[in-house]
């Protein structure tokens, strides 16, 4: 995902709008100018927080693992998947399956 940031800054001089010109930012009504800032290059893209994914042992699935006490067994870990069960209008509903008992269940968001 890139963004493009705007290429627009405000002139120290006049508050006009400065707009790229070369390498430079050049204000549009005094003609004052500036090298090209580079604060947008700083907004670089956020990286995506990492979850810890697990591999089902049968299926091969990977599916991270939330910290969702197993309503069996009160193990604290449990694998999360989401899944369009009934009409396509209604929300998917959220499961969870326990790391240890391997218990699963259904939660109605
Ligand atoms: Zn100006
Ligand atoms: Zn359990």
């Amino acid at each position: 995902m890139k963004k493009e940031a705007p290429l627009i800054d405000f002139c120290k001089k006049c508050g006009s709008i400065m707009l790229p010109e070369k390498k430079r930012m050049k204000c549009r009504s005094c003609g004052y100018s500036i090298k090209k800032t580079t604060k947008e290059l700083k907004l670089v893209e956020k990286k995506q927080t990492k979850k810890p994914v697990v591999v089902l042992e049968k299926d091969s699935i990977v599916l991270p693992i939330t910290d969702k006490e197993c309503e069996k067994c009160s193990n604290p870990r449990s694998y999360y998947w989401m899944q369009q069960t009934r009409s396509a209008d209604e929300p998917p509903t959220q499961f969870f399956r326990c790391t240890k008992c391997k218990h699963v269940w259904r939660e109605y968001k």
